[in-house]
């Protein structure tokens, strides 16, 4: 059982969902997409989602103050360590993330940061699905429904060109300074997410879960 939570760092389409769900599987981590929640939450109808989708839809990131409550609520019901993909994903956010972590008591989350070209980041979203279910993502004409729950498979509405556009700027604004943050802080492990799946997930066996 592992003890130490890990927050994954990337572009979108970087490969922080499959990559980190798949870790967390193999390694018995809680997992958790702040993503995939507001998707669920705007699927739903619920207030959250009616508070995100202004945000979402226009590719822009939901303000700290939905975000964090919505984070460190989950994290109270967490027992053992988590990989959090998709959060933190502005410098307060990962400041709140070690308060949060020690108030529990728990160690400091160590970061991955998925490097990958931008290029790479604009060939990959135009051909990937994701199940509506439970996220899982697969490659456009891969499969119609989800291998793993059996949802239905769609394209995400903020891969559409100019929000992906849009979402890649907000990351490079707001969310590239956290690898600085972790580095300065030691706790930061830097991975060329440029290979297949299998050959990414070794990587980060080899060089995380040691
Ligand atoms: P993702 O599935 O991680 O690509 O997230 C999809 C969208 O959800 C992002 O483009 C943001 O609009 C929103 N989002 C997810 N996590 C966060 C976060 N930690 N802070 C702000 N917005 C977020």
């Amino acid at each position: 059982m592992p003890t130490q939570s890990l927050v994954f760092l990337g572009a979108p389409a970087s490969g922080k969902g499959t990559q980190g769900r798949r870790l967390a599987e193999f390694g018995g981590f809680s997992y958790l997409s702040t993503g995939g929640l507001l998707r669920t939450a705007l699927r739903e109808g619920t207030a959250l989602g009616k508070e995100a989708r202004p945000f979402l839809d226009r590719g822009e990131y939901v303000p700290d103050e939905v975000m964090l409550p919505m984070v460190i609520e989950w994290l109270g019901a967490l027992k053992g360590a988590a990989i959090l993909d998709g959060f933190p994903r502005t410098l307060a956010q990962a400041e709140a993330l070690d308060t949060a972590y020690l108030e529990m008591g728990h160690p400091l989350p160590h970061s991955v940061f998925l490097d990958v070209p931008d290029e790479e980041l604009r060939r990959r979203v135009t051909g990937r699905l994701e199940c509506v279910s439970c996220h899982w993502v697969t490659s456009r004409g891969a499969f119609e429904v989800c291998s793993k729950c059996g949802g239905k498979m769609a394209p995400r509405a903020d891969d559409e060109v100019v929000r992906f556009e849009n979402r890649l700027n907000e990351f490079e604004r707001l969310t590239f300074p956290l690898v600085r943050f972790y580095e300065e802080r030691g706790r930061l492990t830097l991975i060329e997410a440029l290979g297949s799946p299998e050959d990414i997930h070794t990587e980060l066996r080899l060089k995380i879960l040691l």
